[in-house]
């Protein structure tokens, strides 16, 4: 069973992010963007779901800060973004995130992303069996 931590600090996509994981049985935590350094070091999610653009406070920075930090940085981190700008592109893949998504995201993107890096919780429940 894998434990993901989606931050995300719009609503609907939140919910929309945390429901399509527990259709696949995995446990979800999330965050608006507050206490996310402290919300991974006390409970080691197996991967982070990170939107850039959060209220106060950007991906960006969260992404540099739990990748420097010998204790988080092996934590896979997807940066799923509604920036389409070229130069903002660059500076997310900078971050040290471990893979980029651009929304809208379908269904298949996800989990496409997703199981590059964790397991499915199971084989048969999976969107595309
Ligand atoms: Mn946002």
């Amino acid at each position: 069973m894998s434990l993901v931590l989606v931050v995300e600090d719009n609503y609907l996509n939140l919910k929309l992010f945390h429901d399509l994981l527990v259709t696949q049985d995995h446990e979800v935590i999330t965050s608006d963007g507050r206490d996310v350094i402290c919300i991974v070091e006390a409970q080691h999610p197996d991967i982070v779901l990170m939107d850039i653009q959060l209220n106060g406070i950007s991906g960006i920075e969260l992404i540099k800060e739990l990748k420097a930090r010998p204790d988080t940085s092996h934590i896979p981190i997807i940066a799923i973004t509604s920036f389409a700008m070229k130069n903002d592109k660059i500076k997310i893949i900078e971050s040290g995130c471990d893979l980029y998504l651009s929304k809208p995201v379908s269904i298949n993107q996800f989990f496409d992303a997703l199981y590059k890096f964790i397991k499915p919780a199971h084989d048969c429940k999976h969107f595309s069996c």
